[in-house]
């Protein structure tokens, strides 16, 4: 079993069962059940360690409910988004598997992407783009981007290429990154995925990738170094290197934007790697634009709902967690809300529309070229 690893882990969260992880864990919030907390998926895993508790349906729902937001992990001194994965892992292997994970990830090893879309559909966004083949650093489109959000993709293409980064993108032969394949649990198909993708890396001669998706980021600069010995590649999100380039003189935001706007941390940008001031100092370089903070924010930054596979398999209670984020972006009196994830925009746009809320949705890419 997967959970053998992290025994320690466990044993130490079901003697202590202080419940710092439940008080703003989203899902436990929503569903108010202990089996849905850190807490008591931690007492799920030592039932099954011990074999008291047996894989089943009902267990996989337990384990499956959750954002891998880190709240817990933000409050507590263990692994618990790594146990939470690896519950799923073990689940998966015992035969429990979630019907809407499992056609998602049948569709990228068919496609490439969960979407459902064909292959050859994923650099349309890049048409015209002066990419270079001989560059050295990649830009991972990621798979959101290009068939969700083709027009962030390029506005973000152009700003960099514009100023003159010598970049390269793998179009049509880009992948998945594999991150819906590990953190739903289906380990064998991740470890298939990143073999394939360090291959395409090595062929094209990648030695840094920049990526704008925080859960590619996330998989790339953290998970693939744990999981594949031969992953050497420098990773950076494209907040950070777009930070950089501000500071540098080489991106100058010089057209006003006369807005007052609220930042929502992804949580796999924010809790999970730590980047929340670099978002910060390029809206901070806008002229005219005023940026207030929601109650919640960087490593206390309420999450969107979507992320760990709840937005395929759990999607009401996805939307009603991004519900309660715009009502507190809402508080804030801002005009438009900015992030930079295209699953919490998704997430987002849905909450939005459902609660007819006027706030607008804002990349923060976007609006940085309306600056430039
Ligand atoms: S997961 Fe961590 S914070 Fe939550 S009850 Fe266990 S030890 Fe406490
Ligand atoms: S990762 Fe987030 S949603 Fe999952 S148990 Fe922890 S706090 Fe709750």
């Amino acid at each position: 079993m997967h959970i053998e690893e992290y025994e320690e882990d466990i044993y130490t969260c079901n003697r202590t069962r202080c419940g710092f992880c439940r008080n703003e864990c989203p899902v436990y919030q929503e569903k108010g059940f202990e089996s849905y907390s850190c807490r008591g998926k931690m007492l799920i895993a030592r039932g099954l360690l011990e074999g008291v508790l047996k894989p089943s349906k009902e267990l996989l729902d337990c384990v499956n409910l959750c954002a891998t937001c880190n709240y817990c992990g933000s409050r507590c001194a263990l692994r618990n988004v790594e146990i939470i994965e690896a519950l799923r892992a073990d689940l998966v292997e015992a035969g429990f598997k979630d019907q809407y994970h499992e056609r998602i990830i049948e569709g990228i090893k068919r496609n490439g992407n969960p979407y459902l879309k064909p292959r050859n559909e994923r650099e349309i966004w890049a048409k015209d783009i002066p990419f270079s083949k001989s560059a050295d650093t990649l830009l991972y489109a990621g798979c959101t981007y290009p068939y969700i959000f083709p027009d962030w993709l390029r506005t973000t293409a152009q700003t960099l290429t514009g100023i003159g980064l010598k970049l390269n993108c793998l179009g049509n032969d880009e992948y998945c990154c594999g991150n819906l394949m590990l953190t739903t649990g289906f380990l064998e198909d991740f470890t298939e995925t990143g073999k394939k993708n360090i291959e395409a890396f090595r062929k094209a001669g990648v030695k840094r990738i920049v990526t704008g998706c925080p859960g590619c980021y996330k998989i790339f600069a953290e998970d693939y170094p744990k999981h594949f010995s031969n992953f050497d590649i420098e990773v950076e999100h494209i907040t950070q290197l777009v930070a950089k380039l501000i500071d540098e003189g080489k991106i100058k935001p010089t057209k006003p934007v006369n807005s007052i706007v609220t930042y929502h941390d992804p949580c796999h940008l924010g809790r999970h790697m730590r980047v929340t001031e670099d978002p910060r100092k390029i809206l901070s370089s806008i002229p005219g634009l005023e940026l207030v903070e929601m109650e919640h924010n960087r490593f206390d930054a309420k999450c969107c709902g979507a992320g760990g596979g709840m937005m395929a398999a759990y999607p009401e209670v996805a939307v009603k967690i991004a519900e309660k984020r715009i009502k507190e972006a809402e508080a804030t009196g801002a005009e438009m809300l900015v992030t930079i994830c295209p699953i919490c925009e998704f997430n987002f746009d849905r909450a939005i529309r459902y609660t007819d809320s006027k706030i607008k949705l804002v990349d923060l890419m976007e609006l940085l070229k309306k600056a430039i």
